[in-house]
């Protein structure tokens, strides 16, 4: 397998508007933002991390939020410039820069792509216009797919998102939309199943009985739709969520999912980086303002900085690793965690066809694995 490479993730915590399903770090600011204060505090940031991590060569740069798209293509370039300044870049760096497909920021593809974006990842989540509304997203249907030509007029490299197993979604119509999607010619596809997160607006709508998920038997069968429509296609799951043709998967998810290091940067940024031989965990402040006065002040918005432990290096090794097809390399987990997965658990697994060995050394979920993948984690970490 790869090595894994050095990462740098970049998160821009600003959106248009909070869409009502969304837990990720994301902020609406009606008044804008002060993004000359926010470049400054990347580079700033970028810097301290560098600090941490010298000498390492960048593989892969993703520059995610919140919605990148609204940062003007001059702070994009600045950012790539400070990365530059502090790391050393792989000649074949893969820029990811993700993209919400209204008008609007489709005129910014051409200065995204100056400033060295050579992959894109567009949001467009739904081709059903009344579902885009019940998302609460802002493009339309033929904003999205105007989105997409432009990109890939633009771009070496594009990839979208979709969201299914959505409120009364039929396996039928999925496979209807997800083919629709496909003939507008992607290499890459991240297709996620709705997720009600607590602490959404979604949550309490999903509690008031507003909204209803698909049960057990549809989530499967959307599950399995999903995966014969990509397969016919040329694009299999590489990952549990990600289908590629093969040479298109995301290198940057590829460092996550096969436990590289990477640096975090920007507001509740995330990383994992070895100093003085130390696997660490690393984390920033996620209100956006309280983590540039932090980086104005210290020089890092960092709130946590720890090393792991080795049984947390495994638990972690574990539920990256098992998502890639690929599976994962069980002499690293033994490296990393110092102990060894117990035979007869795996050996049970194989019986009921939910891991497969792959030589001496390798393990991997099978296709029956992965609808429950977390309970296959669970039985191999405890
Ligand atoms: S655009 Fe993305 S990050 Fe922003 S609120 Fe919607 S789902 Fe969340």
């Amino acid at each position: 397998m790869s090595e894994p490479g050095f990462g740098v993730y970049v998160h821009w915590p600003f959106c248009a508007a909070k869409c009502p399903y969304c837990d990720f770090n994301s902020h609406v600011r009606h008044m804008g933002w002060d993004e000359p204060r926010f470049l400054a505090a990347f580079r700033r940031e970028i810097a301290h991390m560098a600090g941490l991590a010298p000498g390492r060569t960048v593989s892969s740069i993703f520059i995610g939020g919140g919605t990148p798209s609204l940062m003007l293509p001059e702070t994009v370039a600045g950012i790539l410039d400070a990365i530059g300044g502090c790391w050393s870049v792989d000649q074949g760096v893969e820029v990811t820069l993700e993209a919400n497909p209204t008008s609007v920021e489709a005129d910014r593809f051409r200065g995204y792509r100056a400033a060295g974006v050579n992959r894109v990842s567009l949001g467009v989540q739904s081709l059903q216009p009344d579902d885009l509304a019940r998302l609460g997203r802002l493009h339309t249907v033929d904003e999205a797919l105007s989105a997409v030509a432009l990109a890939q007029s633009i771009f070496p490299r594009i990839s979208f998102d979709l969201i299914y197993a959505r409120p009364g979604q039929t396996p039928e119509a999925w496979r209807e939309e997800l083919g629709r999607a496909i003939a507008y010619g992607t290499e890459h596809l991240s297709l996620y199943q709705l997720t009600i997160e607590e602490g959404t607006p979604y949550y309490e709508m999903h509690r008031a009985g507003k909204i209803r998920t698909p049960d057990q038997a549809t989530a499967r069968a959307l599950w399995d739709a999903t995966q014969e429509t990509c397969e016919a296609a040329g694009l299999p799951a590489y990952e549990i969520s990600n289908h590629a043709r093969a040479g298109a998967e995301s290198r940057h998810n590829l460092v996550y999912w096969r436990y590289g290091e990477y640096a975090g940067v920007g507001p509740g940024a995330h990383g994992r980086l070895v100093v003085d031989g130390v696997r660490r965990e690393l984390a920033t402040e996620r209100n956006p303002e309280l983590w540039a006065s932090a980086v104005e002040a210290d020089g890092s918005g960092l709130v946590m900085d720890a090393g792991l432990s080795q049984e947390a290096q495994g638990d972690e090794f574990l539920v990256m690793g098992l998502r890639l097809k690929e599976g994962i390399d069980l002499a690293r987990f033994h490296r990393l965690s110092g102990r060894r997965i117990d035979e007869r658990r795996i050996d049970d697994l194989v019986m009921d066809g939910m891991v497969e060995r792959l030589g001496r050394d390798r393990l991997r979920v099978t296709p029956e694995g992965f609808p429950v993948l977390d309970a296959v984690v669970a039985d191999l970490a405890s």
